[in-house]
């Protein structure tokens, strides 16, 4: 083959066109390539090439690794499209599928696990620092007993009565384009071409065992909500050999009391008293690296913020800390002593109103 086209091309879509737009660019190519009705030349490799496309770019995390890599991102890993082999699917197959009407495809195929995600909250302190924990999830692997046949024993299968061992059976449906002959997989025995006559006792013939598994997930210091990690092979196991599929955890921190976060910097709000703004002080401030002195200066406004160099949260990947801004909240007091009204007032009779503010005020009001 020759060299592979970009996914958007193949679309016909800009790189960043939105969901809907993707699947509409898809269905109408894939009424147009459609080999069971297509009369354009070489429908069959357009068709695949649409749906390999389509495989990419509809599912997020592989359209970012693509957007990322390019087709390079197929490398090893690859994208795990199906890539339909044969033409054991049919149009209303394709469509039934938008509208979550596709049936599980089981075959004698090396299938990949499927992957699944998986959310975990995680306090504050856990995002800035790392943190070990453990979350229980279900697998789905092939069945120990039966080795994913569903069958009691090897003898206990009878060719097919639907499709006389083919797989596959011709349907005439009814589609958005006329009457269609289609060849579809058999229903009744899914493509294997034979019937169970006895049953797995330990799986109840689906040829698959759910089982709890405890996984431990390194959360990476500095992740932030909606971030998610990737655990290869932590998925659902695969199909006669298949490799397993993959663990997406995905994080929600919990709000902080104090701290509030913007990206790899901290901002908290400090409260001080009229004194200590006015006269000068040195005072205590929280960081998740432990408490830092910091000086205010004499005549030190509300909101003043001042920045604490590296105190705030590592970022995930350069592992550099970011900042904490300390925001001044000079608190004006509510609830006076007597003798404090009494010191205030004799401050009052004092001109406090020394500051060029003040002045330029003044000659505001004067107008
Ligand atoms: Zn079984
Ligand atoms: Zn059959």
């Amino acid at each position: 083959m020759s060299e592979k086209r970009d996914y958007y091309d193949v679309l016909g879509i800009d790189k960043n066109s939105d969901e809907p737009s993707i699947k509409k660019a898809y269905r109408t190519l894939a009424k147009k390539y459609h080999p069971d009705v297509s009369t354009e030349e070489n429908a069959e490799s357009k068709f695949k090439e649409v749906q390999e496309a389509y495989e990419v770019l509809s599912d997020s995390s592989k359209r970012s690794q693509y957007d990322r890599f390019g087709h390079q991102a197929n490398n090893g890993q690859g994208f795990n499209t199906s890539g339909f082999g044969g033409f054991d699917f049919n149009v209303n197959d394709i469509f039934s599928s938008f509208f979550g009407g596709g049936q599980p495809q089981q075959s004698n195929r090396r299938r990949k696990g499927q992957d699944m995600q998986r959310r975990m909250s995680i306090s504050f302190e856990d995002a800035v620092f790392g943190a070990k924990k453990k979350i229980r999830v279900t697998l789905h692997e092939e069945c120990h007993t039966c080795h994913g046949s569903g069958a009691y024993s090897k003898s206990d299968f009878k060719t097919c009565s639907r499709c006389k061992g083919r797989g596959t059976v011709i349907v005439e449906q009814q589609s958005l384009f006329g009457r269609t002959r289609s060849q579809t997989t058999c229903p009744v025995c899914q493509g294997k071409g034979k019937e169970i006559t006895k049953k797995c006792t330990t799986c109840n013939g689906e040829g698959i065992e759910s089982h709890n598994k405890d996984v431990e997930v390194k959360v990476p210091a500095g992740i932030d909500t909606g971030q998610q990690i990737r655990l290869e092979g932590y998925g659902n196991k695969g199909f006669n050999g298949g490799e397993s599929g993959d663990l997406y955890i995905l994080f929600d921190v919990k709000k902080h009391e104090f701290y509030e976060r913007h990206g790899d910097d901290i901002v908290i709000q400090v409260p001080i008293t009229f004194a200590q703004a006015a006269l000068g002080d040195t005072i205590k401030v929280p960081t998740p690296h432990g408490n830092v002195k910091l000086k205010i200066p004499s005549g030190t406004q509300s909101e003043t913020i001042f920045r604490l160099r590296s105190k705030g949260i590592p970022n995930v990947r350069t592992k550099r800390n970011g900042d904490e801004h300390v925001v001044i909240k000079v608190i004006t007091p509510s609830k006076l002593t007597r003798q404090q009204t009494k010191l205030f007032d004799q401050l009052g009779n004092t001109d406090l109103s020394n500051d060029s503010l003040f002045a330029k005020f003044k000659k505001f009001l004067k107008k």
